[in-house]
């Protein structure tokens, strides 16, 4: 395999694409159902939560909506600090809500206290956070929000975007008190795009239930209502769901707690090696990503050029995020990436910047 650095899709084990060549079945059979249920049932340690998972057909940005359609009935605040949240408050306000954001620049955290403020001003149904920009490397400080939320607003429920970080950081949803917390397949997990994995609490079954127009295909209850049988009301992406019951198994032989460790020492080291040759990372200190490493440009680096230069190395970095291409560079070190091969690629641009 050759190692992509990207922050999805990823790459993909030839055993786990493997799976995808296996036979349809009719996905309402009680051979499917049982792939199904146990899928479900093994993301829960995953997601750390006692709760219902959903498998949905649809990448995470379906789940982002989701959470807009079902749960808020009044009005929503949305964080904002890159553009995966910006796409959320953009889904709440496309979904007709009544939405304010707490926004803050590019590259920053949101903190408790900002939270604190706006719902000491405000009343919301709902707050929606995303653990880890990958637009921007910043990782949110999701507890300490929850604690917040908790203390100031308890009616408000907290959806957590994890799209970029789950699988590869420890989230504990339940310890957390999060409501709701996703992903989709093609980050941390390891899987190719196309479906996307969401736990849903009581609580947020309950405000579900009284939501109208919730739409059909996202609806949690009519999910719920097949999800108890094992099934889906629509056709699941059978294939990728071969898949992903075979790369869970992977991923608890691997041991989670090794997982997160293998991730957070490759942001270490990534961090170290950026600092050491003096350059920014965009991140601040104490709300850096441990799935994804964002460096500010040095001048004389450009991500494309770079890219031409490792293509026979078949490597491959990621260039900043909308507005910040060409500003920012982003190594994704998530997934099945391992420490060896990160000391490549970051030995491939001292190389590279030798001649510079
Ligand atoms: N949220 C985050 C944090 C993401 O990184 C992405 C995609 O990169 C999305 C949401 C959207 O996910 P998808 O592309 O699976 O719709």
């Amino acid at each position: 395999m050759s190692p992509m650095f990207v922050p999805g899709p990823v790459d993909v084990s030839p055993d786990v694409l493997q799976q995808q060549t296996k036979a349809m079945m009719p996905h309402r059979s009680k051979d499917f159902e049982a792939i199904f249920q146990r899928s479900a049932e093994k993301l829960k340690q995953i997601f750390y939560t006692q709760y219902r998972i959903f498998i949905m057909t649809n990448s995470g940005s379906g789940a982002q909506e989701s959470a807009i359609r079902n749960l808020s009935k009044e009005r929503v605040l949305n964080c904002v600090n890159g553009s995966f949240a910006k796409r959320w408050y953009d889904v709440s306000i496309a979904n007709g809500k009544l939405a304010d954001k707490i926004e803050v620049p590019m590259g920053q955290a949101i903190l408790p206290g900002m939270v604190e403020e706006a719902l000491k001003k405000e009343k919301y149904d709902l707050i929606t956070i995303v653990h880890n920009e990958t637009s921007t490397g910043v990782e949110n400080p999701v507890k300490e929000i929850a604690e917040v939320v908790q203390r100031v607003s308890p009616d408000t429920l907290i959806a957590v975007d994890a799209v970029s970080s789950l699988g590869g950081t420890k989230i504990e949803m339940d310890a957390w008190g999060l409501d709701v917390l996703f992903t989709s397949s093609q980050k941390c997990l390891a899987l190719p795009p196309g479906i996307a994995m969401i736990a849903v609490n009581d609580r947020a079954m309950a405000r579900a239930a009284e939501v109208p127009y919730r739409g059909w295909y996202f609806d949690y209850l009519l999910l719920e209502k097949h999800r108890v049988k094992d099934s889906t009301p629509m056709t699941p992406a059978m294939s990728l769901i071969y898949a992903l019951d075979f790369q869970i198994d992977r991923m608890l032989a691997e041991g989670l707690d090794n997982r997160f460790a293998r991730h957070s020492g490759m942001a270490k080291y990534s961090q170290e090696w950026a600092t050491k040759k003096g350059w920014a990372l965009f991140a601040p200190e104490g709300y850096r990503s441990q799935t994804i490493t964002v460096v500010v440009n040095p001048p004389t680096f450009d991500c494309a050029e770079f890219n031409k230069f490792i293509a026979p190395r078949n490597l491959r970095l990621a260039n900043g995020y909308g507005d910040m291409k060409g500003k920012t560079f982003r190594i994704a070190h998530m997934a099945e990436i391992q420490m060896n091969d990160l000391e490549n690629l970051l030995s491939s641009i001292d190389e590279f910047m030798l001649g510079k």
